[in-house]
C-alpha cells in the first residue's frame, strides 16, 4: 500500500505537471547531494541564430553558410536549426546534399557537389589533428558563442558562430537547488568556452564540456564514484543513458520518448524550476512521514 502522503503529493505532483513514474525514486529526491543539468535545452532555450560566419578557405561567408545550411536542413539538433534559419534569413541559394549522415555529438556530414562536407565540432575538428590558423574562431567561442567548423573534403572552409541564451528560469533554479545545499553541475558536448560562460552565468559548482553522447553515463557514474547522490536532468536521446546511470533520472520537456522512457521523474512544463520543486517536494512528503 501506498502511504496517504505521498500518494497526495504524487497527485499534487502531476497536478503541477512533475510526471512521477518510479516512487522509489521520488523518495531518493529528498537526498540529493549533486544534480547534472545537460546544456542545450535544457538550461538555455536551445534556441541558436547565426552571430557570425569566418571564412577561413576559397570561399566567402555567404557560400559557407550556405554549404553548411545543405546539410543542417536534414537535421533536428538545435545548431542545426540555427545554421538553417541562418541561411534562410539571408535569402541564400542552398544546394541539395545526398547521402546525408549524423555523427553523434559531433556533427553531420554529406555529399555536396561532389565532395564530402562536414559541419563539425571543435572538437572534431582537433582530434582530425587541424591547425584553425585563424584566431576568429577562438575568441568568438571566449565570448560564449557555439562554434561549428565547415570541412569540404580535407580543407577547413569556415567557421559559424551561434549564440543561445541562458533560460531566464534557471537561475532561480539553480538558486533553489543551491539553497538545499545540493550541487549544481553541467554536462554538454559543446567546448569548453561556452560550457564555462553558461557555468558562470548561473553559478554553477562544477562542469564537464565536449561530452560525447556515449561519455555521459560515465560522468554521472565518476560524480557518484565522489560519493553522491546524484540526480540527471535531460531532454535528449543522447541523454537516456546518463538519465538511467543516475540515483534519479528526470526528462525534461516533452523531448523525445527515449528520455522520457528512461527517466524516474517528467517535467511536463520543460521548466527547469519544476526541478527545485521535486526536491522540495519529496523532501517535504517524506518528512510528514517520519
Ligand atoms: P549538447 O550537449 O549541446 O546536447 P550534442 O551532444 O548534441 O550536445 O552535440 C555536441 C556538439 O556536437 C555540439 O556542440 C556541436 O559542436 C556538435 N554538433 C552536434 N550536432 C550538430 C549538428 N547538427 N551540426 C553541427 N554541429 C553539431
Ligand atoms: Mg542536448
Amino acid at each position: 500500500a501506498v502511504p496517504l502522503v505521498v500518494a497526495v503529493s504524487t497527485t499534487k505532483a502531476a497536478a503541477s505537471g512533475l510526471l512521477i513514474r518510479d516512487r522509489a525514486a521520488f523518495e531518493r529526491a529528498r537526498d540529493l547531494d549533486a544534480i547534472v543539468f545537460d546544456k542545450t535545452g535544457t538550461l538555455t532555450e536551445g534556441r541558436f541564430g547565426v552571430r557570425e560566419v569566418v571564412p577561413l578557405g576559397d570561399l566567402g561567408a555567404d557560400e559557407v553558410l550556405a554549404l553548411a545550411a545543405a546539410l543542417e536542413g536534414q537535421s533536428e539538433h538545435p545548431i542545426a536549426r540555427g545554421v538553417a534559419e541562418g541561411a534562410r534569413a539571408r535569402g541564400l541559394d542552398v544546394p541539395q546534399p545526398r547521402d546525408f549522415r549524423n555523427l553523434p555529438g559531433e556533427g553531420v556530414e554529406a555529399q555536396v557537389d561532389g565532395a564530402t562536407v562536414r559541419v563539425v565540432s571543435p572538437g572534431h575538428v582537433e582530434r582530425l589533428g587541424i591547425e584553425v590558423a585563424d584566431e576568429r574562431p577562438e575568441r568568438l567561442a571566449a565570448e560564449g558563442s557555439t562554434v561549428v567548423y565547415v570541412l569540404r573534403g580535407e580543407d577547413l572552409v569556415g567557421a559559424i558562430a551561434l549564440a543561445d541564451i541562458v533560460r531566464e528560469e534557471s537561475r532561480e533554479a539553480i538558486d533553489r537547488l543551491k539553497a538545499m545545499g545540493i550541487q549544481c553541475m553541467m554536462l554538454t558536448g559543446d567546448s569548453k568556452e561556452v560550457a564555462r560562460s553558461v557555468a558562470n552565468e548561473l553559478g554553477l559548482d562544477d562542469y564537464f564540456a565536449q561530452v560525447l553522447p556515449d561519455q555521459k553515463a560515465t560522468r554521472i557514474r565518476q560524480v557518484k564514484e565522489r560519493g553522491l547522490t546524484v540526480a540527471m536532468v535531460g531532454d535528449g536521446v543522447n541523454d537516456a543513458p546518463a538519465l538511467v546511470e543516475a540515483d534519479l533520472g528526470i526528462a525534461i520537456g516533452a523531448g523525445t520518448d527515449v528520455a522520457v522512457e528512461s527517466a524516474d521523474i517528467v517535467l511536463v512544463n520543460s521548466d527547469p524550476r519544476d526541478v527545485a520543486a521535486v526536491a522540495e517536494l519529496s523532501a517535504a512528503t517524506y518528512r510528514k512521514m517520519l
